[in-house]
């Protein structure tokens, strides 16, 4: 069993008093993480969890978080890692889709995920955090699951993203695609048992479980695990667990040294901060270069689980603005306008390969048809490569709002925005904003004589959309341009909106 469920297990044989994980006053070992995710394994084999089915968790970062991954994985079940700041009818999609036959449910998402469970067609057992879940632990303590052979082919996680069809898909995540995903930030990062990491960016997403976070664990450092991102707070985590390392959005890098206490915080033990998932400033990172810190650009996704470029060392000082190269264990290639494939240097689609891509979307043949081309994943990015191999990220050919580091598919809210009966037709596209790297602008077309106002749409949206996806401007509009074959031309409305809004 060579599986990501069997990391703590591993680090425990080798230094079991080391701390794995420190959450507010909370310190565990890693011979303590290796028992209480044992038990907490032996407790879902007796609520029926098997080999292949799927374990949802639904709640901020905490602690539990890693051990209901490590337990469910060590099972050879499939971590579902739901994002915790959505409504209820977005959950119970993800429930039913999943076909989750658990749910960890945290106190802060309670009436969200039990509304959820309410909705949903499978009804996963619900275990609450804490008092369910500790007793579960409890009960088992000293128990081992039934042995379980997972492959390095077997998926792990699955983690949901969208599209151009407005329902959300979940990518998944092998055993294979985390590790090597691991062994490819090793081959820059070399973190090591003295690297004390910072955990803030969510655990749903692929960058805070992914870059650094993992590879921590594996290496067997401490991860200290951060509820909720508050500037001020982060940056006296920061000075009193000595951090050594963390990723970050762009959007939270920025509130970082825009904070008060920016000048006065002592940041002497961070050697490494790694941002990506959006464009990035150059005033932030160069911010953080100029404490001396390595301020490093990554470009990836979820499907790349999620590391595909990395900036490093000199390179990165010459080259303020680049992500980077690819990873010790990826390939990228060009897709042309004409459909040709090449490796570059040049500017197209960028095309990656490699062990960390994904195979697939969960249960979607057709998406994931779609998502590779001669077994390239296409990005839906425009990326310039350089003669020396260095990638720039130029655009997006994907229809995508990126804000704060979450996602937003303008399909999905667009499809929200027409079921109200006065809507005609509409559609979103991104602004430019200072604070949060981009914002939606909905064009609204109303039916002949129906009347509409922005705060009947945004009643309508409050219900079905997580907050962060409800467009920050509406702009109502007697038609939307699209082209002879009827598609909306988005470029021109991206174009309006940004006139509009100045
Ligand atoms: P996600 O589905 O959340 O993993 O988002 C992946 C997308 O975020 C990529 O396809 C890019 O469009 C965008 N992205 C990630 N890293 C960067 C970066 N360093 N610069 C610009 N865009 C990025
Ligand atoms: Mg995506
Ligand atoms: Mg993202």
């Amino acid at each position: 069993d060579i599986g990501v469920g069997s990391w703590p297990r591993r680090r425990a044989r080798m230094d079991p008093g080391a701390v794995a994980l420190v959450q507010g006053d909370r310190r565990i070992t890693y011979g303590g993480l290796a028992r209480r995710t044992a038990a907490l394994a032996a407790a879902l084999s007796g609520l029926g969890v098997r080999k292949g089915d799927r374990v949802a968790y639904l709640g901020p970062n905490a602690i539990a978080t890693f051990e209901a991954f490590f337990a469910t994985t060590s099972l050879g079940a499939i971590h579902v890692a739901l994002n915790a700041r959505l409504t209820a009818p977005e959950l119970s999609f993800l429930l039913d889709d999943s076909g989750a036959r658990v749910l960890f449910l945290a106190p802060e998402t309670e009436a969200e995920g039990l509304a959820a469970v309410e909705a949903s067609t499978t009804r996963p057992r619900v275990v609450r955090l804490a008092a369910e879940y500790e007793r579960l632990v409890d009960e088992q303590a000293g128990r081992k699951p039934p042995p379980v052979e997972v492959a390095l082919d077997d998926p792990a996680l699955i983690l949901y993203t969208s599209g151009t069809t407005g329902r959300p898909k979940g990518a998944v995540l092998t055993h294979g695609n985390i590790t090597w995903n691991t062994l490819n930030q090793f081959a820059h990062f070399a973190l090591g048992h003295d690297d004390v990491a910072l955990c803030s960016a969510p655990l749903f997403h692929v960058l805070g479980l992914g870059q650094i976070t993992l590879p921590t664990l594996y290496a067997g450092g401490t991860v200290v695990v951060i509820a909720k991102f508050d500037p001020g707070d982060f940056l006296a985590t920061i000075e009193r667990e000595r951090a050594t390392a963390f990723p970050l959005a762009p959007t939270m890098l920025q509130m970082l040294c825009d904070h008060p206490a920016w000048e006065k915080t002592d940041l002497a033990s961070v050697r490494l901060v790694v941002f990506g998932g959006s464009p990035v400033l150059e005033r932030v990172a160069k911010s953080w270069l100029d404490r001396g810190i390595q301020a490093l650009q990554g470009y990836g996704m979820t499907e790349a689980a999620p590391g595909v470029f990395m900036a490093l060392g000199r390179g990165a000082r010459e080259r303020p603005t680049s992500a980077g190269v690819p990873h010790f264990f990826v390939e990228v290639a060009l897709l042309m306008p004409d459909g040709r494939i090449v490796t570059g240097p040049g500017q197209g689609e960028l095309l990656v390969k490699g062990p960390n891509v994904f195979s697939g979307y969960w249960n979607r043949p057709e998406a994931t048809a779609d998502a590779f081309v001669d077994g390239w994943f296409r990005t839906g990015d425009v990326v310039r490569l350089g003669e020396d191999g260095w990638a720039q990220i130029v655009d997006r050919v994907k229809d995508l709002i990126i804000s704060g580091g979450e996602n937003v598919y303008p399909a999905e809210v667009e499809a929200a925005i027409r079921e109200l009966d006065a809507v005609e037709d509409c559609a979103v596209v991104a602004v430019p904003d200072a604070q949060w790297g981009e914002t939606g602008m909905a064009f609204v077309v109303t039916r002949p004589a129906r009347r509409l106002g922005e705060e009947e749409i945004r009643t309508h949206l409050r219900h079905r959309l997580a907050k962060y996806k409800i467009p920050r401007y509406f702009t109502f509009c007697p038609a939307l341009p699209r082209n002879a074959t009827g598609k909306i031309q988005r470029r021109v409305l991206r174009e309006r909106a940004e006139t509009l809004r100045l």
